[in-house]
């Protein structure tokens, strides 16, 4: 073999920090505090303050490979955190702050957590359970209520730490393989699991996020991350952002319509990122209250299937582009993108809107492949529904001390997703369920997917879910779980509504009416909580 003689250049995080203050020295990034009030800084101060908080990270005794976990909302602290703990070798640990005691302390344990970063307001959260997380050493706070004090053992104060670090620093990333940062899942589908990225994933996906054919943002753009931090890195935007320069704008804890649509138009922010929830919110916040949003090029939604409708209705009435992307925390996220292609161009609107409620194509370094229940792959005619496999640069290759997992991994190297996709002859996939979601009945598939989304299209429905429940005659049985917003939600309406696009046997058994839809730590409708209300009666 003749070897290539191009520079083996790591492929580290520190790159990205040196780079912005470089290029980019005096965009922002712009954090809307607690409080309300707006805090705002250069990308040379952000370099500074990374410098230091390694530094900050060596004087707590934290070594190389130690996990340091966060426990916070979108914050300029958080993107200090994103990179200073693994530019400083460390792990940096995002604590999803919406689990349970129960969950919370099964992950600190299970990842071995030495330092948690925790947010004022977040105390209440994590205070009760101190006295059982033994690996933890060190908690340091920040972002404070005026007189506020903790009952947490071991304390420090992030300002005061950083106030007395140098910013003289040499970065202890040096080999692309270390891991950098640690995500579990959030539990939709079972107990959480970790996911391990290296600084070489990372640094990979984060090119991944950059192309076009991603989402693909430049110098020139103003970007919201309302995903939060902890949710599978915030989908990667804020590496991405960093790296070109763009001003970044964090929400903090004012994640509510009204502040969100506030802060879009006041920063006249181009690409915002969030789960179809908080989308679907914000677009009723505008029907009543319009602002204008005409600044946004991409609003990009992920985490659960965006309905066609509410993509079509931001078109139509905000003249807003909503970009639908498929992500697993296991691929660091970005796996799938609807970006519509030259074909497109000559469909009706309506073709357009089909297209891009689809899950869409690959970027460029993942790949893809669809089989049936005995591993036999199927082909890309749009029709045929198997499980979704994966691999490549940015995808998992083994959970976070869990060995010989071959539920999750295949013999032949390919990652088992648990989504239930068709792939078109043109690479778009659209994702029918995931396989513990979909309804079986009388040995056909249903996918609960579809009938969320017609449903959901139903101006009297603002949520639905639909989970599979036992039958004795037919094995399994959709039922259908609405939050309504008007009247009109009769059983009959919504079966003939149904009708319109499919067939008879797909009809719900039943619908039943609650308040709200009870939802995961990261915004995605709680099908386990549902089918647990159900074995109990309660539905
Ligand atoms: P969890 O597995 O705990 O829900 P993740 O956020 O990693 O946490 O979820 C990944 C899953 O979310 C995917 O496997 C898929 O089922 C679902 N998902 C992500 N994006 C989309 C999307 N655009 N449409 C439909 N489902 C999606």
């Amino acid at each position: 073999m003749l070897s290539g003689l191009m520079m083996d250049y790591p492929l580290t995080l520190n790159t990205i920090v040196e780079h912005a203050s470089r290029m980019t020295p005096r965009k922002t990034i712009k954090t809307k505090q607690p409080d309300g009030a707006w805090r705002e800084y250069s990308y040379a101060d952000f370099h500074r303050r990374v410098k230091k908080l390694g530094n900050v990270l060596e004087a707590l005794g934290v070594e190389p490979g130690d996990r340091v976990a966060t426990f916070a909302w979108n914050n300029y602290q958080h993107l200090e955190f994103y990179f200073g703990i693994p530019c400083a070798g460390a792990v940096v640990h995002t604590l999803n702050i919406r689990l349970s005691h129960e969950q919370l302390k099964f992950i600190i344990e299970h990842a071995e957590d030495k330092v948690i970063f925790v947010e004022g307001s977040l105390l209440p959260l994590i205070e009760p359970i101190a006295d059982q997380l033994k690996t933890v050493k060190r908690y340091v706070l920040f972002n404070l209520a005026e007189g506020q004090s903790s009952s947490l053992p071991n304390v420090s104060h992030y300002e005061d730490l950083m106030a007395a670090a140098s910013d003289e620093y040499d970065w202890r990333c040096d080999d692309e393989t270390m891991a950098m940062g640690l995500c579990y899942t959030s539990g939709t589908t079972g107990m959480p699991k970790g996911v391990l990225y290296s600084h070489r994933s990372m640094m990979l996906h984060t090119l991944g996020v950059l192309q076009a054919a991603a989402l693909g943002p430049t110098e020139a753009d103003v970007a919201l991350a309302v995903v939060p931090q902890f949710h599978a890195m915030a989908w990667g935007l804020p590496y991405a952002c960093a790296w070109v320069g763009a001003t970044i704008v964090m929400p903090g804890p004012h994640l509510q319509p009204a502040p969100l649509a506030d802060m879009i138009e006041r920063e006249r922010v181009t690409i915002a990122a969030g789960v179809p929830t908080i989308w679907n919110g914000l677009y009723h916040e505008l029907r009543q209250k319009p602002r204008d949003i005409s600044s946004v090029t991409q609003l990009v939604v992920g985490g659960s299937a965006m309905p066609r409708g509410l993509i079509e209705a931001y078109e139509r009435d905000f003249g807003v582009n909503v970009v639908h992307a498929w992500g697993m925390t296991e691929m660091s996220p970005i796996g799938s993108v609807a970006k519509l292609q030259t074909r497109h161009q000559e469909l009706d609107a309506h073709g357009r809107w089909d297209i891009k409620a689809k899950q869409g194509y690959f970027v460029p370094g993942v790949d893809a492949r669809i089989v049936d229940e005995d591993g036999k792959e199927l082909p890309w005619d749009g029709a045929t529904m198997g499980e979704l496999q994966v691999r490549g640069y940015w995808v998992v290759g083994q959970y976070y001390k869990i060995e010989n997992d071959r539920q999750h991994f295949t013999d032949d190297g390919w990652f088992r997703t648990g989504d239930v996709v068709t792939i078109d002859g043109d690479g778009f996939m659209t994702i029918t369920d995931r396989t513990k979601d979909l309804v079986k009945s009388g040995g056909e598939w249903i996918s609960s997917v579809d009938l969320e989304n017609m449903l959901i299209s139903h101006p009297a429905v603002l949520e639905a879910a639909v989970i599979a429940v036992p039958d004795e005659r037919w094995g399994e049985r959709p039922l259908a779980v609405l939050a309504p917003l008007d009247g009109g939600h009769d059983p009959q309406t919504l079966n003939n509504y149904l009708l319109e696009r499919f067939p008879k046997f797909w009809l719900p058994d039943a619908y039943i009416v609650v308040d709200e839809i009870p939802k995961t730590g990261v915004g995605k409708m709680d099908k386990k909580v549902l089918r647990q209300w159900h074995a109990d009666g309660k539905l």
